[in-house]
């Protein structure tokens, strides 16, 4: 395979493009192709003017990338995060395509951020910016043009301040003082995301982290004990405590995989393997307790909750570098990208991973724990329950309608268990990884005229 030159670009944009390239040469397409297909159709740069508390002020900087709205309207979240560049939401507005090709759903991909850490803004500055953000982007988004979401430190009440602006400039352009019940939910499906009260879809706050449930499970029915793991009650570490972190570790440890470690940007904590009295060994943590303690200390040290107890005997802290290395059966990074890289690849010992964060993992790593025998279950399908229910919270908003929390559950699980099977016959058929044939499946139907 003939390698491109690959200008110094930021690993995740680099990480994307060699898996496309890699998925592209398997389905013999031509460089001019590959070129076409990782090409953005917009980038949207700007300047986002916002007034301070003390009355200065300041400018950050906003971008939105729409990337492929062959399949649909543009879809994918907005970021706040002081590492967010050009690159880095080109990158993740390619996955977004490729991740709505390979689960069905009739969306494209893009992705927006805003270069800031948002924990240096009061709550009126952060909604100064969300707002600001929209009203430089209200004539490039619309509910069948390119349909924006949460990501990173932007929760459902960002979202909320997002839609509110948006229908305030709309209704001034259309010189409409009020609008019916119908109107206003159509234009709500601008945004998914949203709180329940303003038109969100019940189980969308969980999706994510549900869908990656429901894609293990799959997993491990189809591999079994060819995982090398102990499947019955398979241990995890997880990287990450926000929203996807929390309710992936929630919903799985309440089935039968034991949480044995999660972190947060500032570290994290590990259940003790010999407990002090009584058998907790195979006793998930308790990932609610955990959260609630968390919040109430303001950080996870010392929260070893488990069986509706927290007693600092049962465990200690750890880092997140430790964490990632961890001897555990799956590993699933829930925060950032590239956090497993050329550095730590050689001292991970999970035998799964699960890449519920975006880009999780460099090319360079990928390759190694591949060849190494490591399960890697992409992004692209792993976490992709979050877009799956945002669709269904548009469809619901576009149809002005209501689906049940046990509908949307339901769609989500018939949903991803189609497109798991999708890409596992894909990866038996073609001798490939379960990456490859993600990424081959979603190329495919991304050319398909
Ligand atoms: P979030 O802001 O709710 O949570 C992020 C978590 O990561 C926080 O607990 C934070 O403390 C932690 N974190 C930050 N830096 C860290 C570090 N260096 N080490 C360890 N932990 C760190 O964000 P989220 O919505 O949970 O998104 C997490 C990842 O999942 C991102 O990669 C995002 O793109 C991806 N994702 C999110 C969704 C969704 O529905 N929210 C859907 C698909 C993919």
């Amino acid at each position: 395979m003939q390698h491109w030159k690959l200008k110094n670009i930021c690993p995740m944009l680099k990480t994307i493009q060699l898996t496309i390239q890699r998925a592209s040469y398997g389905l013999n397409l031509s460089d001019a192709i590959i070129k076409k297909l990782i090409k953005p159709e917009h980038i949207h740069e700007f300047l986002i003017p916002v007034k301070l508390d003390n009355g200065e002020e300041k400018y950050f900087k906003g971008i939105r990338v729409q990337h492929n709205s062959k399949l649909g309207p543009y879809k994918g979240g907005i970021r706040f995060h002081k590492d967010v560049s050009k690159e880095q939401v080109s990158a993740l507005a390619v996955l977004m395509s490729i991740k709505c090709a390979v689960s069905g759903i009739p969306f494209g991909g893009a992705k927006g951020g805003v270069i800031i850490d948002p924990k240096e803004l009061s709550e009126k500055e952060l909604e100064r910016l969300s707002r600001g953000y929209v009203s430089k982007l209200a004539l490039f988004i619309g509910p069948h043009i390119d349909i924006p979401a949460p990501d990173v430190n932007t929760s459902s009440k960002i979202i909320d301040w997002m839609v509110d602006e948006y229908i305030k400039i709309k209704k001034k352009q259309i010189g409409k003082k009020k609008l019916n019940n119908k109107e206003l939910m159509n234009m709500k499906a601008v945004f998914t995301g949203k709180s329940i009260k303003n038109g969100g879809s019940l189980g969308r706050t969980e999706a994510t982290g549900r869908g990656g449930v429901i894609v293990l499970k799959q997993l491990i029915s189809k591999l079994g004990n060819k995982l090398n793991i102990n499947i019955k009650s398979p241990t995890i570490a997880v990287q990450g405590f926000g929203n996807v972190g929390y309710n992936f570790a929630e919903i799985a440890g309440n089935e039968r995989f034991n949480i044995i470690s999660v972190s947060d940007s500032k570290g994290g904590i590990i259940k003790n393997d010999k407990p002090n009295f009584g058998d907790i060994k195979n006793k998930s943590l308790d990932i609610p307790l955990v959260m609630e303690c968390k919040s109430e200390k303001g950080h996870l040290a010392g929260c070893y909750c488990v069986g509706g107890v927290c007693d600092v005997r049962e465990g200690r802290v750890i880092s997140n570098t430790d964490l990632l290395e961890l001897s555990v059966d799956i590993l699933a990074p829930c925060a950032l990208g590239n956090v497993i890289n050329r550095e730590n690849m050689k001292n991970i010992k999970a035998k799964v991973i699960i890449e519920m964060a975006n880009g999780p993992i460099t090319d360079e790593a990928y390759s190694y724990l591949t060849k190494k025998g490591v399960i890697i279950v992409p992004d692209i399908l792993a976490n992709s329950g979050g877009v799956i229910v945002s669709y269904l919270e548009w469809f619901q908003n576009i149809n002005n309608k209501k689906m049940t929390e046990r509908q949307v559950n339901k769609k989500l699980k018939d949903i991803l268990e189609n497109a798991f099977s999708a890409v596992y016959n894909q990866s038996v058929k073609r001798h490939i990884s379960l990456k490859d044939a993600a990424f081959e499946i979603g190329i495919n139907r991304l050319l398909k005229d």
